[in-house]
Protein backbone atom coordinates (compact mmCIF):
# COMPACT_ATOMS: atom_id res chain seq x y z
CA UNK A 1 0.00 0.00 0.00
CA UNK A 2 1.36 3.74 -0.87
CA UNK A 3 1.91 6.03 1.52
CA UNK A 4 -0.38 9.25 0.92
CA UNK A 5 2.30 10.98 3.17
CA UNK A 6 0.78 13.04 5.88
CA UNK A 7 -3.02 11.39 6.66
CA UNK A 8 -4.95 13.80 8.23
CA UNK A 9 -8.42 12.93 10.04
CA UNK A 10 -10.91 15.87 10.24
CA UNK A 11 -11.76 18.26 7.29
CA UNK A 12 -12.59 21.17 9.95
CA UNK A 13 -10.91 24.19 10.32
CA UNK A 14 -8.25 22.76 11.33
CA UNK A 15 -7.32 19.82 9.42
CA UNK A 16 -7.78 22.70 6.50
CA UNK A 17 -5.92 24.99 7.32
CA UNK A 18 -3.28 21.89 8.75
CA UNK A 19 -3.49 20.90 4.98
CA UNK A 20 -2.79 23.98 2.97
CA UNK A 21 -0.20 24.56 5.66
CA UNK A 22 1.37 21.04 4.84
CA UNK A 23 1.47 21.78 1.48
CA UNK A 24 3.07 25.08 1.35
CA UNK A 25 6.09 23.54 3.17
CA UNK A 26 5.92 20.73 -0.07
CA UNK A 27 4.68 17.76 2.16
CA UNK A 28 1.89 15.46 0.42
CA UNK A 29 -1.33 15.68 2.47
CA UNK A 30 -4.42 13.46 2.20
CA UNK A 31 -7.71 14.70 4.45
CA UNK A 32 -10.55 12.31 4.96
CA UNK A 33 -13.94 13.81 6.53
CA UNK A 34 -16.58 11.83 7.66
CA UNK A 35 -19.10 14.03 6.64
CA UNK A 36 -20.29 13.22 3.08
CA UNK A 37 -20.47 17.11 2.10
CA UNK A 38 -19.85 20.65 3.38
CA UNK A 39 -23.16 22.10 3.87
CA UNK A 40 -24.02 25.58 5.79
CA UNK A 41 -23.80 25.29 9.02
CA UNK A 42 -26.09 28.23 9.54
CA UNK A 43 -23.39 30.15 12.09
CA UNK A 44 -20.55 32.73 12.36
CA UNK A 45 -16.96 32.92 13.74
CA UNK A 46 -15.23 35.66 15.17
CA UNK A 47 -11.73 35.32 14.18
CA UNK A 48 -9.01 37.48 16.17
CA UNK A 49 -5.75 39.03 14.60
CA UNK A 50 -3.94 35.72 15.80
CA UNK A 51 -5.63 33.90 13.39
CA UNK A 52 -5.69 36.39 10.51
CA UNK A 53 -1.45 36.64 11.15
CA UNK A 54 -1.55 32.82 10.34
CA UNK A 55 -3.94 33.30 7.27
CA UNK A 56 -1.67 36.10 6.18
CA UNK A 57 1.05 33.67 6.17
CA UNK A 58 -1.01 31.35 4.26
CA UNK A 59 -1.43 34.26 1.81
CA UNK A 60 -5.04 33.99 2.58
CA UNK A 61 -5.55 36.56 4.52
CA UNK A 62 -7.64 39.20 2.08
CA UNK A 63 -9.30 36.44 0.84
CA UNK A 64 -10.26 35.45 4.27
CA UNK A 65 -11.39 39.42 5.30
CA UNK A 66 -13.26 39.28 2.29
CA UNK A 67 -16.08 37.13 3.03
CA UNK A 68 -16.59 39.08 6.24
CA UNK A 69 -17.16 42.11 8.42
CA UNK A 70 -13.95 43.39 10.66
CA UNK A 71 -15.12 45.33 13.92
CA UNK A 72 -12.79 47.76 15.64
CA UNK A 73 -15.01 47.95 19.23
CA UNK A 74 -16.45 45.79 21.68
CA UNK A 75 -19.45 47.35 23.13
CA UNK A 76 -21.14 45.58 26.31
CA UNK A 77 -24.29 46.35 27.52
CA UNK A 78 -26.68 45.17 30.78
CA UNK A 79 -29.77 43.27 29.49
CA UNK A 80 -31.72 46.59 29.33
CA UNK A 81 -29.16 48.70 27.17
CA UNK A 82 -26.95 50.45 30.01
CA UNK A 83 -23.57 50.42 28.59
CA UNK A 84 -21.31 48.65 30.72
CA UNK A 85 -18.03 48.68 28.59
CA UNK A 86 -16.56 50.08 25.34
CA UNK A 87 -13.00 48.18 24.43
CA UNK A 88 -11.59 50.12 20.94
CA UNK A 89 -9.40 47.35 19.59
CA UNK A 90 -7.65 49.48 16.99
CA UNK A 91 -4.79 49.88 18.69
CA UNK A 92 -4.49 46.01 19.40
CA UNK A 93 -5.28 45.80 15.26
CA UNK A 94 -2.67 47.91 14.65
CA UNK A 95 0.29 46.49 16.53
CA UNK A 96 -0.75 42.98 15.01
CA UNK A 97 -0.80 44.38 11.75
CA UNK A 98 -4.49 42.61 11.21
CA UNK A 99 -7.85 43.20 11.65
CA UNK A 100 -10.97 41.28 13.72
CA UNK A 101 -13.08 39.01 11.46
CA UNK A 102 -16.74 38.09 11.84
CA UNK A 103 -17.73 35.82 9.00
CA UNK A 104 -20.06 32.75 8.44
CA UNK A 105 -18.23 29.45 8.79
CA UNK A 106 -19.24 28.14 6.01
CA UNK A 107 -17.85 30.57 3.73
CA UNK A 108 -14.54 30.57 5.62
CA UNK A 109 -14.66 26.60 4.99
CA UNK A 110 -14.90 27.21 1.09
CA UNK A 111 -12.15 29.41 0.97
CA UNK A 112 -9.76 27.20 2.91
CA UNK A 113 -11.43 24.28 0.10
CA UNK A 114 -10.54 26.60 -3.11
CA UNK A 115 -6.82 26.96 -1.57
CA UNK A 116 -6.04 23.76 -1.09
CA UNK A 117 -7.58 22.63 -4.71
CA UNK A 118 -9.82 19.50 -5.73
CA UNK A 119 -8.34 15.64 -4.77
CA UNK A 120 -7.07 16.65 -1.32
CA UNK A 121 -10.29 15.80 0.81
CA UNK A 122 -11.70 12.38 0.33
CA UNK A 123 -15.64 12.97 1.78
CA UNK A 124 -17.42 10.60 3.34
CA UNK A 125 -14.64 8.72 5.08
CA UNK A 126 -15.20 8.25 8.94
CA UNK A 127 -11.57 7.25 10.50
CA UNK A 128 -12.26 4.13 12.82
CA UNK A 129 -9.01 3.03 14.04
CA UNK A 130 -4.86 3.47 13.23
CA UNK A 131 -2.03 1.41 13.80
CA UNK A 132 1.46 2.54 14.02
CA UNK A 133 3.70 0.71 11.55
CA UNK A 134 7.60 0.52 10.85
CA UNK A 135 7.51 2.95 8.39
CA UNK A 136 4.31 5.30 9.62
CA UNK A 137 1.12 4.56 10.17
CA UNK A 138 -2.01 2.40 9.04
CA UNK A 139 -5.55 3.83 8.80
CA UNK A 140 -8.86 1.99 8.87
CA UNK A 141 -12.64 3.56 7.90
CA UNK A 142 -15.78 2.87 8.81
CA UNK A 143 -16.11 1.67 4.60
CA UNK A 144 -12.94 -1.04 5.71
CA UNK A 145 -11.04 1.20 3.69
CA UNK A 146 -7.41 1.63 4.97
CA UNK A 147 -4.44 3.79 3.71
CA UNK A 148 -0.71 4.20 4.51
CA UNK A 149 0.52 7.23 6.01
CA UNK A 150 4.04 8.56 7.03
CA UNK A 151 2.32 10.63 9.93
CA UNK A 152 -1.18 10.82 11.15
CA UNK A 153 -2.66 14.38 12.40
CA UNK A 154 -5.73 13.73 14.59
CA UNK A 155 -7.98 17.18 13.61
CA UNK A 156 -11.29 14.92 14.00
CA UNK A 157 -12.75 17.82 16.91
CA UNK A 158 -14.36 17.28 20.25
CA UNK A 159 -15.19 13.58 19.76
CA UNK A 160 -11.60 12.46 17.91
CA UNK A 161 -11.70 9.07 17.10
CA UNK A 162 -7.48 9.28 17.29
CA UNK A 163 -7.84 10.76 20.49
CA UNK A 164 -10.03 8.22 21.75
CA UNK A 165 -7.38 5.63 20.61
CA UNK A 166 -4.35 7.63 22.13
CA UNK A 167 -6.23 8.54 25.35
CA UNK A 168 -9.57 6.24 26.09
CA UNK A 169 -9.60 7.50 29.40
CA UNK A 170 -9.92 10.90 28.17
CA UNK A 171 -13.61 12.61 28.31
CA UNK A 172 -14.82 15.96 27.09
CA UNK A 173 -15.97 18.29 30.29
CA UNK A 174 -19.18 19.79 30.10
CA UNK A 175 -18.94 23.78 30.31
CA UNK A 176 -22.05 24.10 32.36
CA UNK A 177 -23.62 25.81 29.35
CA UNK A 178 -25.71 25.76 26.35
CA UNK A 179 -25.80 27.80 23.06
CA UNK A 180 -27.82 29.01 20.41
CA UNK A 181 -26.46 30.70 17.07
CA UNK A 182 -28.22 32.02 15.04
CA UNK A 183 -27.69 33.80 11.10
CA UNK A 184 -29.85 36.64 9.75
CA UNK A 185 -29.80 38.75 6.65
CA UNK A 186 -31.30 41.92 7.98
CA UNK A 187 -32.47 45.23 5.74
CA UNK A 188 -30.81 48.02 8.32
CA UNK A 189 -27.54 48.11 10.03
CA UNK A 190 -28.52 46.70 13.29
CA UNK A 191 -25.61 47.73 15.24
CA UNK A 192 -22.98 50.20 13.93
CA UNK A 193 -20.65 48.31 10.98
CA UNK A 194 -17.28 48.28 12.90
CA UNK A 195 -19.35 47.04 16.65
CA UNK A 196 -19.90 44.17 18.34
CA UNK A 197 -22.22 44.22 20.96
CA UNK A 198 -22.93 41.64 24.05
CA UNK A 199 -25.50 41.94 26.30
CA UNK A 200 -25.29 40.12 29.81
CA UNK A 201 -28.32 39.62 31.50
CA UNK A 202 -29.54 37.30 34.31
CA UNK A 203 -27.40 34.07 33.96
CA UNK A 204 -27.49 34.66 30.35
CA UNK A 205 -25.38 36.42 27.54
CA UNK A 206 -26.26 37.42 24.02
CA UNK A 207 -23.37 38.72 21.18
CA UNK A 208 -24.23 40.02 17.86
CA UNK A 209 -21.31 40.40 15.08
CA UNK A 210 -21.56 41.68 11.26
CA UNK A 211 -20.56 39.12 9.09
CA UNK A 212 -20.36 40.62 5.95
CA UNK A 213 -23.58 41.47 3.40
CA UNK A 214 -25.87 38.97 1.82
CA UNK A 215 -28.07 39.28 -1.00
CA UNK A 216 -28.72 42.55 -2.38
CA UNK A 217 -26.67 43.83 -0.22
CA UNK A 218 -28.85 43.01 2.84
CA UNK A 219 -26.67 43.46 6.36
CA UNK A 220 -25.78 39.42 7.39
CA UNK A 221 -25.88 39.27 11.47
CA UNK A 222 -24.41 36.52 13.42
CA UNK A 223 -25.66 36.26 16.68
CA UNK A 224 -25.76 34.05 19.94
CA UNK A 225 -26.93 33.13 22.89
CA UNK A 226 -25.37 31.54 26.03
CA UNK A 227 -27.20 30.45 29.05
CA UNK A 228 -25.98 27.59 32.25
CA UNK A 229 -27.84 24.45 31.73
CA UNK A 230 -27.85 20.96 32.12
CA UNK A 231 -26.31 18.94 29.66
CA UNK A 232 -27.79 17.32 26.52
CA UNK A 233 -30.93 19.92 26.73
CA UNK A 234 -33.09 19.69 23.65
CA UNK A 235 -35.65 22.33 22.38
CA UNK A 236 -39.00 20.62 20.45
CA UNK A 237 -39.07 20.49 16.98
CA UNK A 238 -38.99 23.85 15.65
CA UNK A 239 -38.39 25.45 18.93
CA UNK A 240 -35.05 26.94 19.00
CA UNK A 241 -36.49 30.51 18.15
CA UNK A 242 -38.78 30.26 21.28
CA UNK A 243 -36.42 28.75 23.27
CA UNK A 244 -33.97 31.59 22.54
CA UNK A 245 -36.84 34.04 23.02
CA UNK A 246 -37.79 32.42 26.37
CA UNK A 247 -34.49 33.67 27.74
CA UNK A 248 -34.25 37.18 26.18
CA UNK A 249 -38.07 38.47 25.92
CA UNK A 250 -37.72 42.42 27.28
CA UNK A 251 -34.21 42.33 26.70
CA UNK A 252 -33.67 46.30 25.15
CA UNK A 253 -33.37 46.26 21.01
CA UNK A 254 -32.36 44.86 18.59
CA UNK A 255 -31.79 41.84 20.60
CA UNK A 256 -35.63 39.97 20.70
CA UNK A 257 -36.47 41.62 17.37
CA UNK A 258 -32.77 40.12 15.57
CA UNK A 259 -34.03 36.61 17.45
CA UNK A 260 -37.62 37.30 16.05
CA UNK A 261 -36.39 38.02 12.40
CA UNK A 262 -34.08 34.70 12.55
CA UNK A 263 -35.36 31.67 10.24
CA UNK A 264 -35.78 28.16 12.49
CA UNK A 265 -33.63 26.61 10.00
CA UNK A 266 -31.11 29.46 10.39
CA UNK A 267 -30.77 28.28 14.14
CA UNK A 268 -28.16 26.17 15.68
CA UNK A 269 -28.07 24.65 19.38
CA UNK A 270 -24.87 23.10 20.65
CA UNK A 271 -23.96 22.32 24.15
CA UNK A 272 -20.43 23.84 25.09
CA UNK A 273 -17.62 21.37 26.09
CA UNK A 274 -14.16 21.23 26.85
CA UNK A 275 -10.74 19.58 27.23
CA UNK A 276 -8.70 18.92 30.59
CA UNK A 277 -5.01 20.04 29.41
CA UNK A 278 -4.06 16.49 28.17
CA UNK A 279 -1.49 14.64 29.56
CA UNK A 280 -0.33 14.37 26.03
CA UNK A 281 -0.39 14.43 22.33
CA UNK A 282 0.68 11.78 20.77
CA UNK A 283 2.94 9.10 20.22
CA UNK A 284 5.16 7.87 17.30
CA UNK A 285 4.31 9.45 13.90
CA UNK A 286 0.69 10.40 15.34
CA UNK A 287 -0.59 13.90 16.87
CA UNK A 288 -3.09 16.05 17.43
CA UNK A 289 -4.54 19.25 16.13
CA UNK A 290 -7.63 21.82 17.26
CA UNK A 291 -10.34 20.82 19.44
CA UNK A 292 -9.36 16.92 19.24
CA UNK A 293 -6.21 18.18 21.42
CA UNK A 294 -7.40 21.18 23.11
CA UNK A 295 -11.35 22.23 22.81
CA UNK A 296 -11.71 25.35 24.80
CA UNK A 297 -15.55 27.26 26.14
CA UNK A 298 -16.25 29.71 23.63
CA UNK A 299 -16.07 32.67 25.84
CA UNK A 300 -12.69 34.38 24.38
CA UNK A 301 -13.57 32.82 21.06
CA UNK A 302 -10.02 31.44 20.23
CA UNK A 303 -10.93 27.41 19.79
CA UNK A 304 -10.39 27.78 16.17
CA UNK A 305 -7.98 30.39 16.25
CA UNK A 306 -5.91 28.45 18.18
CA UNK A 307 -6.46 25.52 15.59
CA UNK A 308 -5.23 27.96 13.02
CA UNK A 309 -2.26 28.57 15.15
CA UNK A 310 -1.72 24.86 15.64
CA UNK A 311 -1.94 24.47 11.88
CA UNK A 312 1.22 26.88 10.94
CA UNK A 313 3.49 25.82 13.60
CA UNK A 314 3.10 21.69 12.94
CA UNK A 315 3.63 22.60 9.21
CA UNK A 316 7.14 24.85 10.45
CA UNK A 317 8.27 22.08 12.22
CA UNK A 318 7.90 19.47 9.90
CA UNK A 319 9.60 21.61 7.05
CA UNK A 320 12.59 22.24 9.17
CA UNK A 321 13.13 18.44 10.61
CA UNK A 322 13.41 15.95 8.54
CA UNK A 323 12.63 13.72 11.80
CA UNK A 324 9.24 13.78 11.69
CA UNK A 325 8.56 11.81 14.99
CA UNK A 326 10.90 14.30 16.54
CA UNK A 327 8.86 18.08 14.75
CA UNK A 328 5.70 15.86 16.21
CA UNK A 329 7.14 16.06 19.14
CA UNK A 330 8.47 19.62 19.16
CA UNK A 331 5.11 20.45 18.14
CA UNK A 332 3.13 18.92 20.70
CA UNK A 333 6.36 20.72 23.29
CA UNK A 334 5.06 24.31 22.06
CA UNK A 335 1.40 24.27 21.58
CA UNK A 336 0.47 22.41 24.55
CA UNK A 337 1.31 25.19 27.16
CA UNK A 338 -0.13 27.79 24.91
CA UNK A 339 -3.59 26.02 24.34
CA UNK A 340 -3.39 25.02 28.02
CA UNK A 341 -3.40 29.04 28.90
CA UNK A 342 -5.69 30.31 26.37
CA UNK A 343 -8.30 27.35 27.68
CA UNK A 344 -7.74 28.11 31.18
CA UNK A 345 -8.48 32.29 30.42
CA UNK A 346 -11.15 30.88 28.60
CA UNK A 347 -13.24 29.15 31.42
CA UNK A 348 -12.00 32.19 34.12
CA UNK A 349 -13.81 34.84 31.32
CA UNK A 350 -16.44 32.69 31.54
CA UNK A 351 -16.73 32.36 35.21
CA UNK A 352 -18.45 36.10 35.94
CA UNK A 353 -20.44 36.09 32.68
CA UNK A 354 -23.61 34.05 33.41
CA UNK A 355 -24.28 35.13 37.18
CA UNK A 356 -27.88 35.33 38.32
CA UNK A 357 -27.38 36.48 41.81
CA UNK A 358 -28.46 40.07 41.63
CA UNK A 359 -25.72 41.61 44.29
CA UNK A 360 -23.21 39.81 42.77
CA UNK A 361 -24.25 41.00 39.56
CA UNK A 362 -24.16 44.41 40.68
CA UNK A 363 -20.69 44.27 42.02
CA UNK A 364 -19.71 42.26 38.55
CA UNK A 365 -21.73 45.31 36.59
CA UNK A 366 -19.71 48.16 38.51
CA UNK A 367 -16.81 46.44 37.72
CA UNK A 368 -16.80 46.33 34.52
CA UNK A 369 -17.92 49.97 34.23
CA UNK A 370 -15.31 51.49 36.07
CA UNK A 371 -11.93 49.10 35.19
CA UNK A 372 -9.51 51.04 32.93
CA UNK A 373 -10.09 49.36 29.45
CA UNK A 374 -6.13 49.12 29.37
CA UNK A 375 -6.57 46.34 32.16
CA UNK A 376 -8.69 44.23 29.46
CA UNK A 377 -6.72 45.30 26.84
CA UNK A 378 -3.14 44.36 28.33
CA UNK A 379 -5.15 40.68 28.70
CA UNK A 380 -6.75 40.17 25.30
CA UNK A 381 -2.82 41.33 23.95
CA UNK A 382 -1.95 37.91 26.28
CA UNK A 383 -4.27 36.09 23.50
CA UNK A 384 -4.01 37.50 20.59
CA UNK A 385 -0.77 39.22 20.53
CA UNK A 386 1.16 36.21 20.82
CA UNK A 387 3.80 35.44 17.95
CA UNK A 388 3.21 31.68 17.54
CA UNK A 389 5.81 30.95 15.14
CA UNK A 390 8.99 32.45 17.28
CA UNK A 391 10.04 29.26 19.52
C1 LIG B 1 -21.03 27.96 20.10
C2 LIG B 1 -19.62 28.00 19.63
C3 LIG B 1 -19.08 29.21 19.20
C4 LIG B 1 -17.74 29.28 18.80
N1 LIG B 1 -17.24 30.48 18.38
C5 LIG B 1 -15.93 30.56 18.03
C6 LIG B 1 -15.38 31.79 17.58
O1 LIG B 1 -16.10 32.80 17.45
N2 LIG B 1 -14.05 31.84 17.28
C7 LIG B 1 -13.24 30.74 17.39
O2 LIG B 1 -12.03 30.85 17.11
N3 LIG B 1 -13.74 29.55 17.78
C8 LIG B 1 -15.06 29.43 18.09
N4 LIG B 1 -15.59 28.23 18.48
C9 LIG B 1 -14.69 27.05 18.53
C10 LIG B 1 -14.50 26.47 17.13
O3 LIG B 1 -15.74 26.17 16.56
C11 LIG B 1 -13.67 25.20 17.21
O4 LIG B 1 -12.57 25.39 18.05
C12 LIG B 1 -13.16 24.82 15.81
O5 LIG B 1 -14.23 24.54 14.97
C13 LIG B 1 -12.23 23.62 15.92
O6 LIG B 1 -11.86 23.21 14.63
P1 LIG B 1 -11.37 21.72 14.41
O7 LIG B 1 -11.07 21.62 12.95
O8 LIG B 1 -10.31 21.36 15.39
O9 LIG B 1 -12.60 20.80 14.79
P2 LIG B 1 -14.03 20.71 14.09
O10 LIG B 1 -14.45 22.03 13.57
O11 LIG B 1 -14.91 20.01 15.06
O12 LIG B 1 -13.76 19.75 12.84
C14 LIG B 1 -13.53 18.39 13.00
C15 LIG B 1 -13.88 17.69 11.69
O13 LIG B 1 -13.56 16.32 11.82
C16 LIG B 1 -14.60 15.54 11.26
N5 LIG B 1 -14.55 14.22 11.92
C17 LIG B 1 -14.92 13.91 13.18
N6 LIG B 1 -14.70 12.60 13.42
C18 LIG B 1 -14.18 12.08 12.29
C19 LIG B 1 -13.75 10.78 11.92
N7 LIG B 1 -13.81 9.75 12.78
N8 LIG B 1 -13.25 10.57 10.68
C20 LIG B 1 -13.18 11.62 9.78
N9 LIG B 1 -13.59 12.87 10.08
C21 LIG B 1 -14.08 13.11 11.32
C22 LIG B 1 -15.86 16.32 11.56
O14 LIG B 1 -16.91 15.98 10.70
C23 LIG B 1 -15.37 17.75 11.37
O15 LIG B 1 -15.52 18.18 10.03
C24 LIG B 1 -16.93 28.12 18.85
C25 LIG B 1 -17.47 26.89 19.25
C26 LIG B 1 -18.80 26.83 19.63
C27 LIG B 1 -19.36 25.51 20.06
Amino acid sequence: MPSRGVVIIGGGIGGLCAAIALRQAGLEVAVYERAEAYRPLGAGLSLWPNAMRAFEALGLAREVAGVGASWRETVIHRWDGKVLSRLSLEALCREMGQPTVGLPRAELQQVLLRALGPDVVQLGAACTDFHVEDEGVRVTFADGQQVRGDCLIGADGLRSVVRQRLLPEVRPRYGGRTSWRGVVNVASEVIPEGGQFEFYGPGARFGITHIGRGPGGMWRMYWFLLVPAPEGGRDAEGGHQEAVLSHVRGWCEPVESLVRATPESHIVRTDIHDLEPLPRWGEGPVTLLGDSAHAMVTDLAQGACQAVEDALVLAKLLREDSDRVRALRTYEARRRPRTAYVSELSRRAGAIRYLRNPVARWGRDLLMRTLPSSVALDQLRRVVGYDFLVP
